[in-house]
């Protein structure tokens, strides 16, 4: 694992040089989703702080069983009857993809009394397949969760399509990247544009080379997936 994380992270530092950037302006989120505490223990010690999970059930688990100060990021899909479950114990939720949802944790943040930080998912490609709101629909969104007193827009997220030749998704990454610039530029009250959460095991370079600052890598430090395990 130590091999493989710096790796990782010597190709984030250049692609973030590639695009004008410091190498500590791209945060790399391991995403330790199917694989067991010890892992996430072992890429603790080796400096990851940030780890991803992709489902509420399995990321409650793993955040009462380690005591590392982590940082957690929910990155999958979330229903809303789980929200009361994750309000209050991670630091970003990426994948908030409808007005109820903003709604269902402002509620619940309101009642612990604690801001919760998100990220809108958009499906820039409008896969058939992939959750998250389409481009012509965040700019309402933004402007319904700019009201919420208890909830903070940072940013948006996309998972990019799979494909064999990450250069293919460069164009996605950009139109992204060009609708948080916009969106920043109309200086919408209470809410950031700050972060870009794009890019996976397979297309992380071309995605932060487009400006992601926080990129989201399971296969590549941990290993295949074994979802049976
Ligand atoms: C699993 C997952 C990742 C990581 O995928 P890898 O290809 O293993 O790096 C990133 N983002 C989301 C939303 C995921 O579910």
């Amino acid at each position: 694992m130590k091999q493989a994380l710096e790796n990782i992270e010597s190709r984030m530092a250049q692609s973030a040089i590639k695009s004008g950037r410091k190498p500590e302006d791209v945060t790399l989120i391991a995403v330790s989703k199917t694989y067991p505490v010890e892992a996430i223990e072992q890429a603790y010690a080796l400096g990851c702080k940030d780890f991803g999970e992709n489902k509420v059930q399995e990321l409650m688990s793993k955040i009462e069983n380690i005591q590392n100060p982590i940082e957690w990021h929910l990155i999958g899909h979330l229903q809303r009857n789980k929200v009361k479950y994750v309000v209050g114990h991670v630091s970003l939720i990426h994948s908030v993809d409808s007005l109820r949802l903003a709604k269902e944790i402002q509620k619940e943040s309101l009642k612990k009394d604690v801001v919760t930080s998100i990220l809108l998912e958009v499906n820039v490609a409008k896969e058939e397949s992939k959750h998250g709101i389409y481009m012509d629909e965040v700019l309402e969104l933004v402007h319904e969760i700019s009201k919420m007193s208890h909830v903070r827009l940072k940013g948006f997220m996309t998972v990019a399509p799979y494909t064999q030749n990450p250069e293919e998704n460069r164009s996605i990454f950009r139109l992204l990247y060009n609708l948080s610039v916009d969106i920043q530029k109309q200086n919408i009250d209470n809410i950031s544009t700050s972060i870009l959460s794009m890019g996976m095991s397979n297309d992380y370079e071309i995605a932060i080379e487009e400006g992601a600052t926080h990129v989201r890598i399971g296969t590549a430090l941990f290993g295949t997936r074994d979802y049976n395990r």
